[in-house]
């Protein structure tokens, strides 16, 4: 049997990780989770982590680690348990911390053929697209918050994956249905 695929998308908020993934998911049926998604699910509860998650979502802060690693971590490990081929994680790791945890994670599923999409659009591009789409962290003031941890945070995480030749870059910038292309070129799919 071929080895379990993860794929790990990153970009820019607003580059389109989650459409993106909904596609893979269609054709090739890949199981996934969104870290953000579990973020905003986990918020409506509105117990102290829930209150808590939700300011930092609403501020277009990024949570801290361990509690995004205990939304992500039973999605993991119920994929193991079904066997899953194919595994999408959109929105993780955020942070080099997180990525060396999810080195760890990958290696005790013995889950040996791991990816890394990064699509790729501008600052200029993200704001124009999250001023439109308007969820509640979609605030200009929100949105310059959550491009300067994608700087501060995420890029050292793609430089990491890109140094052991894991990275895929994808443009981001075109049409929805050419990124999907482009992607499934570059996975061979
Ligand atoms: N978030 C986080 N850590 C994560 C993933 C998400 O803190 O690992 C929070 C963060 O505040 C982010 C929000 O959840 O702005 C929404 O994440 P999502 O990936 O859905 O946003 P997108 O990048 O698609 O705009
Ligand atoms: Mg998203």
């Amino acid at each position: 049997m071929k080895d379990t695929l993860v794929l790990s998308v990153l970009g820019r908020p607003g580059s389109g990780k989650g459409t993106q993934a909904e596609y893979l998911k269609r054709d090739f049926g890949f199981a996934s989770f969104s870290t953000g998604a579990l973020l905003r699910k986990r918020a409506k509860n509105r117990d102290y982590t829930g209150r808590r998650i939700g300011s930092f979502i609403e501020n277009g802060d990024i949570v801290p680690s361990p509690i995004t690693f205990f939304m992500w971590m039973p999605e993991l490990e119920s994929f193991k348990q079904k066997n899953v081929s194919r595994i999408i994680i959109d929105g993780t790791p955020r942070k080099i911390l997180e990525a060396y945890i999810l080195d760890d994670v990958v290696e005790w599923y013995d889950w040996k053929n791991m990816k890394v999409l990064n699509i790729k659009i501008s600052e200029k591009e993200a704001i124009k697209r999250l001023v439109k789409r308007g969820r509640s962290d979609d605030e200009l003031s929100d949105i310059k918050n959550r491009l300067q941890w994608f700087k501060k945070d995420v890029e050292p995480v793609l430089r990491y994956y890109k140094k052991k030749g894991m990275l895929l870059d994808i443009n981001g910038e075109q049409s929805r249905e050419y990124v999907y292309k482009e992607i499934k070129a570059k996975l061979k799919l």
